[in-house]
C-alpha cells in the first residue's frame, strides 16, 4: 500500500494534481472537501451540518471528519493505495490517521506539501469562486479565515511529518504539468 498525503493551502492545486496522480499510480483519491460538498449537494444531515462551518471558512470539527474519512477508506474496496487530499488538516486528524492505518497494517508513506505564496493563492481562489459556485471561494474575508485556520491548525503538521522523515515540500508555482512532474519525482521513490 502506498499512502500519500497531499497537503497545501487552499488553492494550492491539490485537487488538480490529485486527478493526474491517481491515474498515474492507480491510487484511490479521497478528498474530504469533495466528500463534504457531495453531502451538501445531496442535502444529507452531515452535509447540512458541515456547511455551517465550511461556508464560514472554518474547519469542520475533527471527530466527524475523522469518522467520515475512515468510512471512505473502509468503503473503497481493493486498491493499490490512497491519495489523501485535504486530510489530515489537524494534529488530531494526523494522529487518528496513523492509528487507523496502523490498525490495518498500513502507514503513511509520504506527505507532499504544495507550496505557494498566500497572495497568489487568494487571487486564484477569488478567480475560482466566479465559476465554482463555492460560497467559501467568493468572499475575501472567508478566504483569509481559511488561511488563518491553515496557519494555526494545519501548518504544525509539517513538523509532525518531518519528525517521521515523511515530509516533502514541492514548489507549487508553475504549469500544471511541471508540478505533476515534481510530485511524481517524489512518489517514484516509493513505488516500483
Ligand atoms: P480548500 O483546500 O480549497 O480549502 P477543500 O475542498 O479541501 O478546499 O475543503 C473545503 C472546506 O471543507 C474546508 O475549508 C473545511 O471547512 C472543510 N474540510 C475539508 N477537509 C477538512 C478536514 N480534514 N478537516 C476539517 N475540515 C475540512
Amino acid at each position: 500500500m502506498v499512502n500519500i498525503v497531499l497537503f497545501g493551502k487552499p488553492g494550492a492545486g491539490k485537487g488538480t494534481q490529485a486527478e493526474f496522480l491517481k491515474e498515474q499510480y492507480n491510487l484511490t483519491h479521497l478528498s474530504t472537501g469533495d466528500i463534504f460538498r457531495f453531502n451538501i449537494k445531496n442535502g444529507t444531515e452531515l452535509g447540512l451540518w458541515a456547511k455551517t462551518f465550511i461556508d464560514k471558512g472554518d474547519l469542520v470539527p475533527d471527530e466527524v471528519t475523522i469518522k467520515m474519512l475512515e468510512d471512505a477508506v473502509e468503503n473503497a474496496g481493493n486498491t493499490a493505495g490512497f491519495l489523501f487530499d485535504g486530510f489530515p488538516r489537524t494534529i488530531a486528524q494526523a494522529e487518528a490517521l496513523d492509528a487507523f492505518l496502523q490498525s490495518k497494517g498500513w502507514s503513511v508513506t509520504a506527505t507532499i506539501a504544495l507550496e505557494a505564496d498566500d497572495e497568489i493563492l487568494v487571487q486564484r481562489l477569488l478567480e475560482r469562486g466566479k465559476t465554482s459556485g463555492r460560497p467559501d471561494d467568493q468572499d475575501e474575508e472567508k478566504i483569509r479565515n481559511r488561511y488563518q485556520e491553515y496557519n494555526e491548525k494545519t501548518a504544525p503538521l509539517m513538523s509532525f511529518y518531518e519528525q517521521q522523515n515523511k515530509f516533502y515540500p514541492v514548489d507549487g508555482i508553475g504549469s500544471i504539468a511541471e508540478i505533476t512532474k515534481r510530485l511524481s519525482a517524489v512518489i517514484d521513490n516509493f513505488v516500483n
